[in-house]
C-alpha cells in the first residue's frame, strides 16, 4: 500500500472515531458545554483517540501508546499487570527510616533518569532478602517509566535463562531473544542469580550485561545476593553491574529489614 493510501485510510479512521465520539457524547450527554476532562475519559489515549496513529506534517506516525500497549501485554504474560495498584510508589509502605531511604533512592533515580540515561552510571540495583520491598520498588519504577512511554522490558532472571538454555541450539531464536534483552531501553532483571548457577548461565548473562554496559543502556536489578556475592560469582558481570549502579545502590540487610543505602 502506498503512503498516500495509508494516509487516506488513517484520515478515514480518525473521521470514523470522531463520528463515534460524537455519538457517545450525544448518548452520554457529554457535549461541548461539558469540561474537557470529562470528554477525555472517553479515550484511553487522548493524543490519537485510540487509533494508534498520528498525522504529523501529513505523515502517518505510530502514537507512543502503541508500543506501550504492546509492552503491557508482554508484562501481563509474565503475570504482572501494570494497571494494578499494589506495586506502586504510592502503595509502598515506608515503615522505617531505612525503608524510606530505599524508596527515596528509587524516586530520585526516576526523577534523574532523563539526565543520566546516556551515561555509564544510569542504573539502579535493589539487594535484600525476600519481603524487603525490592521487587515492589523495582516494579513501581517500571510502571512509572512505562506510563511516561519509556519502555521497560521485564526479565525474570531464572525463567529467562532456563528458556534460553533450552533453545540454545536454535540459533535464530537464541539471537532474537538475547537481542531483546540487550537492546531494550531499560531492562528490569528480577531476582538475579536465583538458584544454582552454571557456566552457561554466566555466559548468557555476560552477553546481555556487557552489551548494555558498552552501550550505556540502563538496568534495574533486584537480587537476594549482596554486592560482594555478585562480584564473587562472576567478576566481569559483577564489576559492570556495580559500575552501572553505584550511584543508586540499595542494600537491605539483616533481620527487621535493616538496610543501608550506599551512594
Ligand atoms: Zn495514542
Amino acid at each position: 500500500m502506498g503512503i498516500e493510501e495509508t494516509v487516506e485510510r488513517i484520515k478515514d479512521q480518525v473521521q470514523l472515531r470522531e463520528q463515534r465520539r460524537k455519538e457517545i457524547e450525544k448518548r452520554e450527554g457529554v457535549g461541548m458545554d461539558k469540561p474537557y476532562s470529562m470528554k477525555r475519559t472517553l479515550y484511553s489515549c487522548s493524543k490519537c483517540r485510540d487509533t494508534s496513529w498520528l498525522l504529523i506534517d501529513g505523515k502517518a506516525r505510530r502514537c507512543g501508546c502503541y508500543e506501550i500497549k504492546r509492552l503491557k501485554r508482554i508484562w501481563e504474560k509474565s503475570g504482572i499487570s501494570l494497571e494494578q495498584k499494589e506495586m506502586t510508589f504510592k502503595s509502598f509502605n515506608a515503615y522505617s527510616k531505612e525503608i524510606k531511604n530505599a524508596k527515596d533512592t528509587a524516586t530520585k533515580y526516576y526523577i534523574n533518569y532523563k539526565v543520566i540515561k546516556d551515561s555509564r552510571n544510569n542504573s539502579i540495583v535493589f539487594l535484600g532478602q525476600v519481603g524487603s520491598g525490592k521487587t515492589h520498588l523495582s516494579i513501581a519504577l517500571a510502571i512509572n517509566f512505562i506510563n511516561k512511554e519509556i519502555p521497560v522490558i521485564y526479565m525474570p532472571y531464572r525463567d529467562v535463562i532456563m528458556n534460553i538454555k533450552q533453545n540454545i541450539l536454535d540459533s535464530i531464536y537464541y539471537r532474537k531473544t538475547i537481542e531483546r534483552y540487550q537492546k531494550a531501553e531499560i531492562l528490569l532483571i528480577d531476582d538475579l542469580y536465583k538458584g544454582k548457577i552454571t557456566e552457561s548461565d554466566i555466559n548468557i548473562l555476560f552477553e546481555i550485561i556487557n552489551y548494555r554496559y558498552l552501550n550505556n543502556k540502563a538496568i534495574i536489578v533486584s537480587s537476594e545476593r549482596s554486592i560482594d556475592e555478585i562480584l564473587r560469582i562472576d567478576e566481569g558481570i559483577g564489576s559492570r553491574i556495580y559500575e552501572m549502579c553505584k550511584g543508586y545502590l540499595v542494600e537491605i540487610r539483616g533481620k527487621g529489614n535493616n538496610y543501608r543505602v550506599r551512594g
